[in-house]
């Protein structure tokens, strides 16, 4: 139990993309473009780059840093105000979400941001595995951001650490390549991004890169404005990834880790 206890934001995210990954195979949304093989090696090796430098760096380093150093010097929003444990809590979610819906859309903005981001776009196909491939230095830059909200809000360090694992378990699902019953998705996506909302983000059309933002909550694209509910080319017809890389480059780990450095408009 202990064991549990103490691993579970591990142990979570591995059964999570192990039932994702299974499911994928039974009840796939669409053919994959690319073998599995290449893409898989590839985002295997971004799973450990992101886990030693990214992951090493907000679990254990910077958001414990971060929300220590706020508690200590109760410094942070929430310190002015004398809430209940699950009133902060809530609250701390809900704006920690919004600020990395903030943080994606800046990251399709700024030119240095998109040269990381596009990375995570360059993939071909959408699946559970797509969650992973996040440039390192993307992460780094997330993290810190992260981090400067964690210590303005004084967000304590459990319900930091809870964030971190739902973003990357919403991540997991709605990169996943399942097919869900229509009407499942359009109950769920009242609240939370679905597959077939975060799919028209990854299509190659610019305009529709630059909509559904989202990660967990869908509220945030419907209130500013970027939501987009279907896909032009319809969900048999979209065509994913960046339009200037319709090769099999992006399954290749070299050229992934390479990419910001490229001169890709
Ligand atoms: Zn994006």
């Amino acid at each position: 139990m202990s064991f549990l206890s103490q691993y579970w934001p591990i142990i979570t995210p591995a059964m999570l993309f192990a039932i994702l990954a299974i499911i994928e195979i039974f009840i796939p949304r669409r053919t994959l473009n690319l073998s599995r093989k290449w893409r898989w090696i590839t985002h295997a090796l971004f799973l450990g780059t992101n886990n030693i430098i990214g992951r090493l760096l907000a679990f254990i380093i910077i958001v414990p840093a971060a929300a220590n150093w706020a508690y200590d010097n109760q410094f942070g929003l929430f310190y002015m105000f004398d809430l209940p444990w699950w009133v902060v809590a809530i609250l701390s979610v809900i704006i920690m979400d919004f600020a990395v819906w903030l943080q994606h859309r800046l990251m399709h903005v700024h030119p240095l941001l998109w040269r990381m981001h596009s990375v995570h776009h360059s993939d071909r196909d959408l699946d559970v595995t797509s969650a992973l491939r996040f440039h390192p230095f993307e992460l780094i830059v997330s993290t810190l951001y992260k981090s400067a909200w964690v210590i303005m809000l004084g967000v304590p360090l459990a319900v930091a650490v809870f964030f971190e694992v739902w973003l990357n378990a919403c991540a997991m699902f709605n990169h996943s390549n399942i097919k869900l019953p229509k009407k499942f998705d359009r109950i769920v996506r009242l609240f939370l991004v679905t597959p077939d909302m975060h799919i028209i983000h990854h299509t190659t059309h610019r305009d529709e890169q630059n909509s559904n933002y989202g990660f967990a909550l869908s509220i945030w694209d419907r209130l500013f404005n970027s939501y987009n509910d279907q896909p032009r080319d319809g969900h048999n017809g979209l065509t994913i990834g960046l339009e200037e890389a319709q090769n099999d480059a992006p399954s290749k780990p070299l050229w992934s880790f390479l990419l910001p450095f490229r001169n890709v408009e």
